[in-house]
C-alpha cells in the first residue's frame, strides 16, 4: 500500500505499527447541525480506506470523535433554552442515521468530548508540568514557542506569522496570538465541569489528542481529516500529543481536498449548502450520492453538480442491472469459458492496484465498468453459463465490498413453485413442445413475471419492477 502522507509531503509505502493491522483517527462531526455533502465527502472517502485496508486482509481499529461542546453547540442550545446534552444528543443521532443511509461502515470507537473530560485534564496537567502551557485569567493555553516541530505538518511559518501579523487579540489574554486554549474557565451561562485544573470546559483541539491515545495508544498509524484541518487543528494535536508523551503522535497523515458546488465554495447564503437530507428530499437515492462522493479522487477537489448526480445515479443503475441480470437469469449449464476467467482476473487485479495506489478509486471505478461492459459483450454473443454467471456474481460482490452500492437483498424474489415452471418451459422448449411453452409464459405473465430469452438462459423480471 502507498498513499500521500501530509507530514512527509510524499507518497509513501505504508508499514503498521503492528502487523496485519491499522489503528487510525478520523475527525468527527461537532452536533450543531445536520452534516452536509462536504462533510460526508471526507467521511465516505475515510470509510472508502477503511475498506481498503480490510479488502486487503487488515484487521482495522477506527476512532471517531464526536465533538458535543463547543462555542457552537453551547450557543444553539442556549438560543433554544434546551440543555446542551439533549441538543447535541438530536444531531449525534440524525449523524448516526446519515452515515447509515450512506453505507458508512461503522468505526469500532465513537468517544463523545464530553465523557472524556478525565482523558483531557491529564493531559493538560502532563503538559503545564512539562512547561508547555501556561495559565492566563479566562484560559489554561498552549505556548507554541515551546514546541520546537510546530508548524511541520502544515509547513507554516509561524515565526514569520507572529511577527507580521497583528490581529484583533483583545478577546484573548494570551501571549502570542497563535497559542490556543486547552480548557476555557467557567464563563457565565455556559456549561462546566468542575476539575483539578478549574472550574471550565475543554478547547477544542484537545479531545482529538487525549481520546485517540486513550483508544490506540500514544503513537498509531494513521489520522485523516478534511484539508481545512490541517491547520491549526492538526498542528495543534501533535503539538499537544507529543508534547505531552514525548513520542511521535501519527505516523502518517492523510487528507482529503474539499468539495465545492457548481464551481463554488458551498455556502447558505448562495443556496448552494446541501445536506444529506436535502437530496433525498429531491429524490435522489443514497447508492447515487456515495458513489458520486466517492469517485473523485480524494486529493483533487471535487465539483458538485445535479447534472454529476444525475449520471452517478445512471452509473449506479447500470452496476445495479448488471447484477440483477445475473440474478435473475436461469443459466444455462455450460462449460467454462477461459475467457471470463481472463477478464475476472485480469480487471481484479488492475482493481487491486488501483487502490494500492493512494486510493486510486476513480481508476478503480472504471475498472469495474470495463469489466460489466466485457462480461455484457460475452452474454450477448454466446451467453455464458451457470458455472460462469456465478464466478461474475462473486467477482462483482467483490467489488461491492469497496463501493457498497448494490442492494442489500434483492427485493423482488420469485416462489419457487414459479421457478419450477421457468425450468420446465426450457424443457418443454429444447423439446420443441412450443404449445406447452407458451402455456407456462401466459400462466407467469399473470402472476406478473416477465420472461425474456437471452443467449445465456431465460431471465425473468417481476412487473413491478419494470418502470
Ligand atoms: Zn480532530
Amino acid at each position: 500500500m502507498k498513499f500521500y502522507d501530509t507530514y512527509s509531503g510524499k507518497i509513501v509505502e505504508f508499514k503498521p505499527l503492528h502487523k496485519g493491522e491499522v489503528r487510525m483517527y478520523t475527525c468527527g462531526p461537532t452536533v450543531y447541525d445536520y452534516a452536509h455533502i462536504g462533510n460526508f465527502r471526507s467521511y465516505i472517502f475515510e470509510d472508502i480506506v477503511r475498506r481498503t485496508f480490510k479488502y486487503f486482509g487488515y484487521k482495522v481499529t477506527q476512532v471517531m470523535n464526536i465533538t458535543d461542546v463547543d462555542d457552537k453547540t453551547i450557543k444553539k442550545s442556549a438560543e433554544l433554552g434546551i440543555s446542551l446534552k439533549d441538543y447535541t444528543e438530536k444531531y449525534t443521532q440524525a449523524f448516526f442515521e446519515d452515515i447509515d443511509t450512506l453505507r458508512i461502515e461503522r468505526a469500532e470507537f465513537y468517544p463523545k468530548a464530553t465523557e472524556h473530560i478525565k482523558e483531557m485534564v491529564e493531559l493538560i496537567k502532563k503538559l503545564l508540568d512539562k512547561g508547555y502551557a501556561y495559565i492566563k485569567e479566562d484560559a489554561i493555553y498552549y505556548d507554541i514557542s515551546k514546541f520546537e516541530n510546530y508548524g511541520a505538518l502544515s509547513k507554516i511559518d509561524v515565526k514569520n506569522l507572529r511577527k507580521g501579523v497583528r490581529i484583533q487579540i483583545d478577546e484573548y489574554d494570551k501571549d502570542n496570538v497563535q497559542d490556543f486554549a486547552l480548557w476555557k474557565f467557567k464563563r457565565e451561562g455556559e456549561p462546566f465541569w468542575k476539575t483539578e485544573i478549574g472550574e471550565g470546559r475543554p478547547g477544542w483541539h484537545i479531545e482529538c489528542s487525549a481520546m485517540s491515545m486513550k483508544y490506540l495508544g500514544e503513537t498509531f498509524d494513521i489520522h485523516m481529516g478534511g484539508v481545512d484541518n490541517i491547520f491549526p487543528h492538526h498542528e495543534n494535536e501533535i503539538a499537544q500529543s507529543e508534547g505531552a508523551t514525548g513520542k511521535k503522535f501519527v505516523n502518517y497523515w492523510i487528507h482529503i481536498h474539499h468539495l465545492i458546488v457548481n464551481g463554488e465554495k458551498m455556502s447558505k447564503s448562495k443556496g448552494n449548502f446541501y445536506t444529506l437530507r436535502d437530496l433525498l428530499r429531491i429524490g435522489y437515492k443514497p447508492e447515487a450520492i456515495r458513489f458520486l462522493l466517492l469517485s473523485t479522487h480524494y486529493r483533487k477537489t471535487l465539483n458538485f453538480t445535479m447534472e454529476a448526480l444525475k449520471q452517478a445515479t445512471k452509473n449506479v443503475e447500470r452496476v445495479f442491472n448488471f447484477y440483477y441480470d445475473l440474478k435473475t437469469t436461469v443459466f444455462k449449464e455450460k462449460e467454462e469459458s477461459s475467457e471470463v476467467k481472463e477478464i475476472i482476473g485480469n480487471s481484479e487485479k488492475k482493481f487491486r492496484a488501483a487502490l494500492e495506489d493512494d486510493f486510486n478509486v476513480s481508476l478503480a471505478t472504471s475498472t469495474l465498468f470495463e469489466f460489466i461492459k466485457k462480461i455484457n459483450k460475452i452474454q450477448s454473443a454466446g451467453g455464458i453459463g451457470r458455472k460462469d454467471s456465478e464466478l461474475v456474481l462473486n467477482s462483482l460482490n467483490n467489488y461491492n465490498k469497496i463501493f457498497d452500492i448494490l442492494p442489500k437483498k434483492l427485493e423482488t424474489e420469485i416462489e419457487e413453485e414459479m421457478y419450477k415452471l421457468i425450468k420446465e418451459r426450457e424443457k418443454a422448449r429444447k423439446e420443441k413442445n412450443y404449445k406447452r411453452a407458451d402455456e407456462i409464459r401466459d400462466i407467469l405473465k399473470d402472476k406478473g413475471i416477465i420472461l425474456e430469452d437471452t443467449q445465456s438462459g431465460v431471465r425473468w423480471k417481476k412487473r413491478s419492477d419494470i418502470s
